[in-house]
């Protein structure tokens, strides 16, 4: 038996969005004749129903969700109520809650042991096998990868508009594309988000039936409330050329954190544009700048890291200079501190007004 399946309790709550926490799910429901639009008439039924809300509204508005162990099965049910209510929210919440939960559930598969990480993938759909017990496996290959997923399981899933996961720069050998186990439980954490934004559409279809279970709750005021305030925080005034949103990440760097992916990507992209783009300077000199910019993160590789920023300047695979993502995608990556309150479309587009305003200002001098 796998070491995550050593109690199937466990297993559920755990992993609530899993084929077994969703079989789970409705077994209990029938067994227990529990109609979720009858939840507001009893006392229990009210217990569970805060509690969901607490699970969205956490995730909404702190981006992460603390479990209640104490709840047994109820918890794996709360989380598929919270599904119900944030259908009841601005869409912009959908996408924020399906992340959180995706990023709750890689973080415990990332602890569990590999049998147990190939076993949920496939689950997803995801075509996965140990390296070793591939026909393509060597010694050397295994210093360096742990699975083989499907060329067309690694392309429904592999995360979008990021170089770092595009097929021209992955190990692909006889349709196997080489993964490590982080990158393997990366991509169940893609299909876990579009698992649950699938959830979300649907009870999106049947709002009428579960209003009475928002208005138990007082309408999900707060939560409305949360994402006007957020949308209404315009005007960030613009001061100095750097963009709050870039500001921030470099700060997580200096001081020796460990951004993701998309964090890193994001940075690379803006700087290199606007070293380039803006400022007029070499490519070279603006790869060699930002190479070093990586210098104080937790696991800086120097080859790895010019690799992919030369690669983000076009200089190598498919000669695409990027673009570092829009406003709107960085919110939707959490990677926007201001909720979109500086006014523009892309980070750059900050920092090339700010410069504009400061040559307005010297000339006035
Ligand atoms: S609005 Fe745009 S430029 Fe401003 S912090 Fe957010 S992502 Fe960055």
């Amino acid at each position: 038996m796998l070491r995550c399946f050593s109690s199937f309790i466990d297993f559920v709550i755990k992993y609530p969005f899993s084929k077994e926490g969703l079989n789970r799910f409705r077994e209990i429901t029938s067994e227990r004749g529990l109609y979720i639009n009858d939840l507001p008439t009893t006392p229990t039924g009210m217990q569970l129903l805060r509690r969901a809300y607490e699970i969205l509204r956490e995730a909404v508005m702190k981006g992460s969700i603390t479990d209640d162990p104490g709840l047994g099965e109820d918890e794996l049910v709360a989380h598929y109520i919270a599904v119900v209510l944030a259908a009841h929210l601005d869409k912009s919440l959908w996408r924020r809650f399906a992340d959180v939960e995706s990023k709750r559930f890689s973080g415990k598969l990332l602890l569990e042991d590999p049998d147990c990480i190939i076993y949920m993938a496939r689950e997803f759909g995801i075509e996965a096998v140990r390296l070793r017990d591939l026909e393509i496996y060597d010694e050397r290959l295994a210093l360096a990868y742990d699975v083989g997923v499907k060329v067309w399981s690694y392309l429904r899933l592999m995360p979008r508009n990021d170089p770092y996961w595009k097929l021209v720069n992955r190990y692909l050998l006889k349709g196997w594309v080489l993964l490590t186990y982080k990158e393997l439980v990366r991509l169940v954490e893609e299909a876990v988000e579009r698992r649950v934004l699938e959830l979300i559409n649907k009870a999106f279809e049947n709002l009428d039936e579960t209003k009475p279970l928002v208005e138990a709750l007082g309408g999900l005021k707060e939560l409305r409330e949360y994402r006007a305030s957020s949308v209404s925080r315009v005007k960030v005034q613009i001061r100095g050329l750097t963009p709050p949103c870039m500001e921030a990440i470099i700060n997580e760097i200096k001081s020796g954190g460990n951004p993701s992916h998309q964090a890193r990507f994001a940075l690379a992209a803006y700087m290199l544009r606007r070293c380039h783009d803006i400022e007029g300077r070499p490519i070279e000199e603006c790869v060699e700048e930002v190479v070093n910019l990586f210098r104080t993160v937790a696991d800086f590789d120097e080859k790895k890291t010019r690799y992919q920023v030369e690669h983000i300047a076009g200089l190598r695979g498919g000669r695409k200079f990027y673009m570092p993502p829009s406003c709107e995608e960085m919110n939707s990556l959490g990677l926007c501190p201001t909720n979109l309150g500086c006014g523009v479309k892309n980070p750059l587009s900050y920092t090339a007004k700010a410069m504009k305003r400061q040559v307005q200002q010297q000339n006035v001098k």
